[in-house]
């Protein structure tokens, strides 16, 4: 929890899981947007200007284990065999037969060649030199192999059609961005200094066990075992019926009590609503810096300003605006 207020970071980096798909594991736990897939907020994120989204690179997932990392390795056009050599090839002018130079070598006169197809002796300026690959599987010959990708994972190989073809790119904050991830981790301090002031054990950004042992992430995790209470809570900019709904449910599963912090100015009356139907205490942070329930959208004593100097006289910090 200490760490919190020293929290930075520069970029969201993809990574790419066990299933081959991209995703963004920096975002789960502060993005919060989690009925959306990681991309999903994070391209949200960037629609609202508070990141900046910038093309990295492809990468090319295994079609057979979904593994990402496959390595270029050519084939034999005929067996799919990848043991094949580039190797040097004499072509007998007279007879155009070719093979593998060794196959007209003869074991007693080194200067002298043997054909093996017109059976006749051969200089070797008889002969056109040529560079082949050779399958050491099938003994097929040809010019190209075949251009294949490996698996590393399962070894499992492919057409470089068959793999699935993933764009990756990097986000970055903006300054708004940065003003905005601020918000965020000091509006988390500022409620898990609230309930340790009430006695809780707090923990931040924590992953919780349901009875079946399915993992939930909650932002703040407090609990008081003497009076076997249990509150979760989380931190949105924008709050959804679907982000109160999620809320609610997780909280069914883990007997506990959803609460969520609004840092944005105004919550829609459809939110109020899925508020009230899923048990879920919206609360707002006042001009004092103050957590405050969020009654209801006429709430008089809302301050005009703007989420960031409700904070900054809360926490202190300047925005960048001010600085
Ligand atoms: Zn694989
Ligand atoms: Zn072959
Ligand atoms: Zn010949």
């Amino acid at each position: 929890m200490a760490e919190l207020g020293t929290d930075s970071i520069e970029c969201f980096a993809p990574t790419v899981n066990d299933k081959g798909r991209v995703n963004y594991p920096e975002v789960a736990k502060l993005l919060t947007e989690r009925d959306s897939s990681s991309i999903e907020a994070l391209n949200s994120l960037a629609e609202r200007g508070l990141l900046n989204k910038e093309y990295k690179t492809k990468v090319y997932i295994c079609p057979s284990c979904q593994i990402e990392g496959l390595q270029y390795i050519t084939g034999c056009p005929s067996c799919k065999s990848t043991h094949t050599i580039r190797t040097r090839f004499f072509e007998h002018k007279p007879c155009s037969y070719s093979a593998p130079s060794d196959a007209f070598e003869t074991e007693d006169n080194g200067d002298l060649y043997y054909c093996p197809n017109c059976e006749d002796k051969v200089e070797f300026s008889e002969f056109h030199i040529l560079q082949k690959h050779l399958c050491n599987e099938c003994d097929e010959s040809f010019d190209n192999p075949n251009h294949q990708l490996w698996c590393l994972e399962c070894l499992h190989i492919c057409p470089p059609a068959n793999a699935t073809e993933q764009t990756l790119y990097e986000y970055h904050l903006t300054e708004n961005g940065d003003r905005w991830y601020r918000t965020q981790t000091e509006a988390r301090e500022l409620l898990a200094d609230e309930f340790d002031t009430r006695g809780f054990d707090v923990s931040v950004d924590t992953e919780l066990q349901n009875d079946e042992g399915i993992l939930y992430d909650v932002h703040i995790h407090a609990r008081d075992e003497l009076l076997n209470q249990r509150i979760i809570a989380d931190i949105h900019s924008t709050v959804t019926p679907e982000n109160i709904q999620y809320l609610g449910r997780v909280a069914e599963e883990l007997q506990a009590q959803p609460y969520l912090l609004i840092t944005e100015d105004s919550a829609p009356e459809t939110t109020l609503q899925a508020a009230y139907q899923h048990g879920v205490t919206l609360l707002w942070i006042d001009q004092n810096g103050s957590i405050q329930r969020y009654e209801s959208l006429e709430d008089e004593h809302r301050s005009p300003g703007t989420i960031i100097d409700r904070l900054s006289s809360a926490v202190g910090f300047k925005s960048a605006e001010e600085s």
